[in-house]
């Protein structure tokens, strides 16, 4: 009876192994990857999550436009849904733009199959601007064995970040803490967030990305979108 429940237990254990930190580990490989070319090429990213925002986006694509910068947005596809042309501004303005689902499910708290769909939606309604193998960013940060898998039959590459702004977090924190992160290890993949919420949150975004333009000036950063810096160059939609 003890053989059997230990031996239930174990297999539990390895297939939870599988199924969520297989995931986790292959991200913590990659964030040294990225940490790592950061470094090495003195570079910095800026990426964009949740978006487009009505109010926020065309101001931070002012702001990116007058430093003449390029950026990486992960889109929600429900959000690009109902402001298309604020994504065709982000296309025309040459920014990288790539997928973060339709309905920016949880993969974890999501049954696997509405967490796969999820995937599929995103690619289906940001196709005009996104291609099939175009880079992905999973909600939250979280994949199981089903999403990562559907993501990896795409072929399309997974763009984590190695700096959270903390531009989402309950408290907002000083708006200068992802510089000061970013300069402690020359560079870095910064992730904000552009999705309209409080006007404190969007000064905090547009304060953050003038800060970090600022110190990239001062330190000989170069401004890379996240497609360039992991070598895959900038996929347009065809
Ligand atoms: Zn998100």
């Amino acid at each position: 009876m003890i053989g059997l429940t230990l031996a239930a237990t174990v297999s539990a254990s390895a297939a939870a192994f599988t199924w969520y930190l297989g995931p986790m580990l292959a991200r913590r490989v990659s964030e040294r990857r990225l940490r790592q070319q950061c470094a090495q090429t003195r570079s910095l990213v800026l990426t964009y999550d949740d978006g487009p925002g009505a109010s926020l986006t065309p101001r931070l694509l002012d702001l990116l436009r007058a430093r003449d910068v390029r950026a990486t947005f992960f889109l929600a596809g429900f959000r690009a849904a109902e402001h298309p042309r604020i994504v065709d501004e982000i296309a025309a303005a040459g920014h990288e733009i790539a997928c973060h689902t339709q309905r920016h499910l949880n993969a974890w708290r999501a049954w696997p199959w509405r967490g796969v769909a999820d995937i599929s939606a995103g690619y289906q309604t940001l196709s005009r601007w996104v291609p099939k193998d175009g880079m992905f960013r999973p909600p939250h940060g979280k994949m199981t064995l089903a999403t990562w898998a559907a993501v990896h039959r795409r072929q399309a590459p997974i763009g984590w970040w190695t700096i959270a702004a903390g531009d989402v977090a309950q408290r907002l924190p000083d708006s200068n803490s992802s510089v000061e992160q970013a300069r402690r290890v020359g560079g870095g993949v910064v992730l904000l967030h552009d999705f309209d919420r409080e006007p404190e949150r969007a000064d905090f975004v547009l304060q953050s990305t003038t800060q970090l333009l600022d110190a990239a000036q001062q330190e000989g950063w170069t401004i890379r979108t996240l497609g360039e810096l992991m070598c895959n160059g900038t996929k347009n939609a065809a």
